[in-house]
């Protein structure tokens, strides 16, 4: 009898739940919305949709809950993994220390691990996604870069996700890559958030529309930024792509700090694969394109480049698959936490 996992994506908008099998294939899936109001996203309600979501998925792929091995659950917002508590999450404002792994796998009466959406993703890119997609033997080692409203990271070692002692490891958003650089959120300053993810990358642009009138009028994000107030990263890739010269420089200072964090995590850890997931990916080529073209022009002299940079291959099914895959890995390490523990 082949094992099949349960995965549990819990977003702001939609709660998704999957069957997927020991390959990392979907056999089915169901996405519910996650609350139609603020009150209707207690811990209570949202918590009993995802067990529900998680029943009717079993039910569509026709798979019983005892062919099921463990369920993994992505978490929505600041959480210890270990203890499967999430402490607050900026989509769901009431949360507070919500047992959210206890619960579920109660609810469903299946074995159940939290994880952050990062790491999931890169385990998923790994198992069923980019990482899987080469000749030969399996892939040991992958990094996965979160390029979204912020910069995340995910990383896979000798097969295996690596949460680090405290589990805050594998967190490329806030490496310094700017000594003095820019104040980041989080308190430190020059971090490669700062710089690179959609939000930051927006607003370097438009400080620069905002102070300079002659930019605005000789680059054709003027016009934008006149009628829309700002512009947003997908609107610097429209126009860089279309050849406009100040939209190019915003998004190629963008790709040369990825590309020399890139080069970072190959002096650290030495990966096979390099993934460009999120939001920012969408940009495809493009945004590989340059990064790799950064990664080549910078890398040191010793060896020719190893690590292949690529894009995410899973899009909107990453969190489903990586969710079901770091249950899968939990199970294979022998470390999955008792039913409602
Ligand atoms: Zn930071």
């Amino acid at each position: 009898m082949s094992p099949f996992f349960l995965g549990l994506d819990l977003g702001g908008t939609n709660v998704k739940a999957g069957v997927v099998n020991e390959q990392g294939g979907i056999l089915a899936q169901v996405s519910v919305p996650t609350g139609s109001s603020p009150a209707d996203l207690s811990a209570e309600r949202v918590i009993g949709r995802i067990i529900e979501a998680g029943f009717q998925a079993m039910d569509k792929a026709g798979v019983g809950r005892r062919k099921m091995v463990a369920v993994g659950v992505l978490s929505p917002g600041q959480s210890s993994l270990e203890r499967g508590i999430v402490f607050r999450s900026a989509n769901l404002p009431l949360w507070r220390n919500v047992a959210l792994r206890q619960r579920v796998s109660r609810g469903l009466g299946l074995r159940a691990v939290l994880e952050n959406d990062a790491n999931a993703a890169a385990y998923g890119e790994w198992w069923a996604g980019a990482g899987s997609k080469t000749a030969g033997p399996r892939l040991n080692d992958l990094f996965l870069f979160t390029l979204g409203t912020g910069v995340g990271g995910g990383l896979v070692y000798e097969g295996k996700v690596v949460r680090g002692s405290f589990g805050f490891a594998a967190e490329p958003g806030h490496w310094i890559m700017i000594p003095g650089g820019e104040p980041c959120g989080c308190g430190q300053h020059g971090c490669l958030e700062r710089y690179c993810s959609a939000k930051y990358t927006a607003q370097r642009a438009n400080q620069r529309l905002v102070r300079s009138r002659t930019l605005r009028q000789r680059s054709t994000l003027g016009a934008v930024f006149e009628k829309a107030g700002s512009v947003t990263s997908a609107d610097i890739v429209v126009h860089a792509k279309s050849g406009d010269v100040f939209a190019l420089e915003i998004w190629d200072e963008t790709c040369r700090l990825l590309a020399l964090a890139c080069i970072n995590v190959c002096h650290m850890i030495d990966p096979q694969m390099i993934v460009l997931a999120g939001g920012m990916s969408q940009a495809g080529r493009f945004l590989v394109d340059r990064v790799n073209h950064h990664f080549k022009a910078h890398w040191w002299k010793m060896t020719r480049p190893t690590a292949r940079i690529v894009l995410a291959r899973l899009g909107n099914d990453a969190g489903v698959i990586g969710a079901a895959g770091v249950a899968k890995d939990a199970a294979e390490r022998g470390v999955l936490p008792g039913v409602g523990e």
